[in-house]
């Protein structure tokens, strides 16, 4: 956890140990509708407004950094377009940018490791990455990592779907360079299906 100032690594392992738990819970509360995986939050009703992207409160971030709120409206502003936000072509190519940039981290020696990269995530307030589990099926490695408090996603409504897209891609392209396995992301539970978290399934073959 070297390089982010000031962080009591026993406070951080609670906040980790508080969110695994309402993680569970929220799982044990989740339903299947269709193929489709929904958190207890309910789906909202209408139209994603500025109000629901802004000044979210991040009880982590907020005890880092004074300004946490109006850090993360700003990074949200740029994306203020929905329902384009959430259109196929532009998923895409916030995965393909993700991508890009997730490789160039490593490429760029940001990021050397899991540590360094757990650390990057919180110095420039991505979120809080957490490897819940990891698994080898048929000789594939099956990743549940999770991010809580995601810059992208943190305290929106339940839109029925992740949101996700960028960070998936991002964690694509960082976990390639690092491993040079052929990765996937993808994100399964989200703020924006009613949940609390982000949680992505990876696989590493
Ligand atoms: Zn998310």
């Amino acid at each position: 956890m070297e390089g982010v100032k000031g962080l009591d690594k026993g406070k951080f392992k609670r906040v980790i140990k508080d969110y695994r738990e309402l993680a569970a819970d929220e799982i044990e509360m989740e339903k299947h509708v269709g193929d489709k995986l929904t958190g207890p939050r309910p789906e909202m009703d209408g139209k994603l407004e500025l109000s629901h992207m802004i000044d979210p409160k991040r009880p982590f971030f907020t005890s880092m950094t004074s300004s946490d709120e109006k850090y993360v409206s700003t990074f949200r502003m740029g994306h203020f377009n929905t329902p384009k936000i959430l259109s196929d072509s532009v998923r895409g190519a916030n995965y393909v940018g993700g991508m890009e940039f997730g490789s160039n981290i490593i490429k760029q020696n940001l990021v050397n490791d899991f540590d360094d990269l757990v650390s990057f995530l919180l110095d420039y307030k991505f979120g809080i990455l957490d490897l819940v589990d990891e698994q080898e099926i048929n000789g594939k490695n099956i990743l549940d990592l999770r991010v809580y408090e995601c810059i992208e996603c943190a305290c929106l409504p339940n839109l029925g779907k992740p949101t996700c897209i960028f960070e998936a891609g991002m964690i694509t392209g960082i976990l390639t360079e690092m491993t040079k396995k052929d990765v996937s992301a993808k994100e399964v539970r989200c703020w924006t299906n009613g949940y609390s978290f982000c949680q992505f399934e990876v696989t590493l073959e």
